[in-house]
């Protein structure tokens, strides 16, 4: 893994996600490389997106323009990553996400979480701190098969939700994207491993990207999946949602939209 440093002119970024008002990314690129990821396709930094999963880069300066920021900025949601994973293994070093998590809940900020790593639970004392404006989502694709070969395993990153959860957090599984012959199969085995745990459940297909090597299902074909997921999620009283827009309202209550 090579790694780089770069110096930003801003930490927050305007999201084009509905459910968030700004992303903050304080990488570029991902160790996980999953091979269903579109993010190389947003990443500005070149070299981090054509050599994705080997090149990192670090924003050294990212704290110090984010404490001005979080002065003069008008308060919204910040979704954290975007387009890289923030507790990738450089995090456990470099503390950038620990550190910007922490300035943004203490200056007011809501701050939405999306991982694939137990990391995560290293900043527990944070969280806890800021129960009411932090949720924390991990995707889980998998249980069996190989999809993500450089991500954490998926049983880790279950246990680190369930720890989330049993400690009071509001946690949310992806499970996504759902690939028609690759992991459709494993999307209900997914559900009934975390049927005991408080979380919320989210669900997507695969969305196809120029360059990627996967195909998107028939309409048809997820009709069916998704009616066999919302039937599981009833007969385990869990509250499922067909992409993550569903639920935004909830935090909304808190922040106006600000775009
Ligand atoms: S963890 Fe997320 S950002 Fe990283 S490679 Fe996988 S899908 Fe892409």
């Amino acid at each position: 893994m090579i790694i780089k440093y770069i110096k930003v002119k801003t930490a927050l970024s305007k999201s084009g996600l509905k459910e968030l008002d700004y992303s903050l990314n304080p990488y570029l690129g991902c160790a996980f490389s999953c091979p269903y990821c579109y993010a190389p396709m947003f990443t500005p930094n070149e070299e981090a997106s054509e050599n994705w999963g080997k090149v990192i880069v670090v924003k050294e300066n990212l704290l110090d323009v984010l404490k001005k920021e979080v002065k003069t900025i008008r308060k919204g949601v910040v979704g954290v990553s975007t387009i890289t994973d923030p507790y990738q293994p450089v995090e456990a070093i470099k503390k950038l996400t620990r550190e910007s998590v922490n300035l943004l809940l203490e200056n007011g900020f809501r701050v939405s979480i999306q991982t694939k790593s137990p990391l995560v639970i290293r900043d527990l004392d944070i969280f806890l701190k800021y129960k009411n404006k932090v949720d924390i989502g991990f995707t889980v694709t998998s249980l069996e098969s190989q999809l993500e070969p450089n991500a954490p395993p998926p049983k880790a990153r279950i246990m680190a939700l369930r720890k989330l959860s049993e400690n009071g957090l509001e946690t949310w599984l992806f499970v996504g994207p759902i690939i028609k012959g690759i992991n459709d199969h494993e999307v209900l085995k997914i559900i009934e491993e975390v049927s005991d745990i408080k979380t919320r459940i989210i669900f997507d297909s695969f969305h196809y990207y120029k360059g990627l090597k996967f195909k998107e299902g028939s309409k048809e074909w997820w009709n069916k999946i998704r009616d066999e997921i919302l039937k599981l999620c009833k007969k385990y009283y869990l509250e499922c949602h067909e992409e993550r827009e569903d639920w935004v309202y909830e935090k909304r209550k808190y922040y106006k939209p600000l775009f």
